[in-house]
């Protein structure tokens, strides 16, 4: 355990994306169909990707708007985000380039390791963005994506919504490599 890594990864978004969720699904192994509009939060948890340990310290964030301001606790000593919108709204994946360019802004960097989370993937009938859009989102902020469900625990429970299958090979999708 002492060769473990330690990675803190945040998890922004606009409010109601369902970060809460990904989260509880992540640590919890559950969800709870209510509604508690998150403070700050912090979780650990132990996980094992291509046969290194690392503990990871997650934080969850209360959501984003275009007018939230970018602190330090979001920027820094994170080593890594998880940029969350929900599949059924296209507001909420219009804020991930926002909320992107606010972190760049605030920690002067090129580019950070993200991965864009569309959630709430259960809710098909309702889809407001497709795949194409985000993999072209993707590619420019040379981010990982994959969508999950929390609700149905798709991508989540095994941590695929940390390290993303689809990350471009160039660029080390999350803070884990
Ligand atoms: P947060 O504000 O981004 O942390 O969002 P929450 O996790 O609190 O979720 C907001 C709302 O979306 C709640 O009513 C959740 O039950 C709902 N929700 C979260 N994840 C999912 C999901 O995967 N599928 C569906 N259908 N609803 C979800």
């Amino acid at each position: 355990a002492s060769s473990a890594r330690r990675r803190k990864i945040a998890i922004l978004g606009s409010r109601s994306v369902g970060k809460s969720s990904l989260v509880k699904q992540f640590i919890e192994n559950q969800f709870i169909d209510s509604y508690y509009p998150t403070i700050e939060v912090a979780y650990v948890k132990s996980i094992v990707y291509k046969g290194n340990e690392y503990v990871l310290e997650i934080f969850d964030t209360a959501g984003q708007d275009e007018y939230t301001p970018i602190n330090s606790q979001h920027a820094i000593g994170i080593h890594g985000y998880v940029l969350v919108y929900s599949i059924a709204s296209k507001i909420s994946f219009e804020m991930i380039q926002i909320i992107h360019e606010k972190i760049i802004d605030f920690s002067g960097l090129t580019d950070i390791p993200c991965v864009i989370v569309g959630s709430k993937s259960d809710l098909e009938s309702s889809r407001q963005v497709n795949a194409s859009e985000v993999q072209q989102l993707a590619q420019t902020l040379k981010a990982g994506w994959i969508e999950a469900s929390a609700k149905n625990d798709v991508n989540v429970g095994e941590g695929d919504f940390l390290v993303s299958p689809a990350a471009p090979t160039s660029h080390s999708p999350l803070p884990l490599a």
